[in-house]
């Protein structure tokens, strides 16, 4: 199987109540894919049946040529599956430097026996050193992750999921909650980062069309728990039934 992911058939109720309807869906090794649509369409649903937060109701989910719709989100992600807002991660009480590194020895878990790890340990500080340059963390390195701005905080989750060169990298809504100018420098900043490593597969979720217009090779439409829609950037945002969804929920999210 050449698709990195596939969803057949993916299906997923709340106590009985659809909230996701037989989506098929198949995502190619290093592309860049947006999941937009407006409040309640089944966006972070969708992604969680991807992640392993959520079980389908139906259907099945396939990662890297393996089925892995029953597979708890820990076994994905020594499978090669990052994401971003897995907080609980985030040391509030070490530095920036420490939770990096922390992260990057999660990620070194995957296929390495446990002394290796030790043998290997100048080279896990050097990729911790890379995360922090790229991410342009460096100023940052020996501030604990509590003192930390909302933007700060992203940008550190963001450089502890890309330290562990995940096969995958999944992203709920990269820059939800922040004013304009920060979501615009963060999306530049997560540009310059993916942009560093064209193998790596990226599945997003977005509501800002600057985000999808940056980051996104395709974009898939969903409302009321289905895809609608799919296409590049341009052809989804110029399209009149992205235009009449986003009209009339007063704007997406
Ligand atoms: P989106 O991310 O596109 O805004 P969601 O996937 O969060 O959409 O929600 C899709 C539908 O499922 C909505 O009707 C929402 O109210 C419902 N829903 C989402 N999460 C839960 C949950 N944990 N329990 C019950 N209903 C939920
Ligand atoms: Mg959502």
């Amino acid at each position: 199987m050449s698709s990195i992911i596939a969803l057949e058939g993916v299906s997923k109720s709340y106590a009985g109540v659809p909230a996701v309807k037989s989506v098929d869906l198949q995502v190619t090794r290093g592309e860049r894919l947006a999941i937009i649509g407006p409040n309640g369409a089944g966006k972070s649903t969708l992604f969680g049946t991807i992640a392993g937060e959520h079980r389908p109701t139906a259907g099945k989910v396939w990662f890297d040529g393996n089925d892995v719709t029953r597979a708890r989100s820990s076994k994905r992600a020594m499978a090669g599956m990052s994401r971003t807002f897995q907080v609980a991660r985030l040391m509030p009480s070490m530095t920036v430097r420490e939770n990096v590194f922390m992260a990057a020895l999660t990620g070194q878990h995957r296929g390495v026996r446990f002394w290796d790890m030790f043998s290997s340990h100048r080279e896990v500080e050097k990729r911790v050193d890379v995360a922090l340059a790229d991410s342009n963390l460096e100023d940052l390195a020996g501030v604990s992750a509590a003192a930390l701005a909302q933007g700060a905080r992203k940008t550190l989750e963001m450089a502890m999921a890309i330290v562990q060169d995940p096969k995958i990298l999944l992203l709920d809504e990269p820059t939800a909650g922040m004013g304009f100018e920060d979501a615009r420098s963060a999306t530049a900043q997560l540009k310059r980062l993916l942009d560093a490593r064209p193998d790596m597969t990226i599945i997003l979720t977005a509501h800002d069309m600057e985000v999808i217009h940056s980051l996104a090779e395709r974009v898939v439409l969903m409302a009321n728990g289905e895809v609608v829609l799919e296409g590049s950037p341009a052809e989804v945002a110029s399209h009149e039934t992205t235009k009449a969804l986003y009209l009339g929920h007063g704007g997406a999210s």
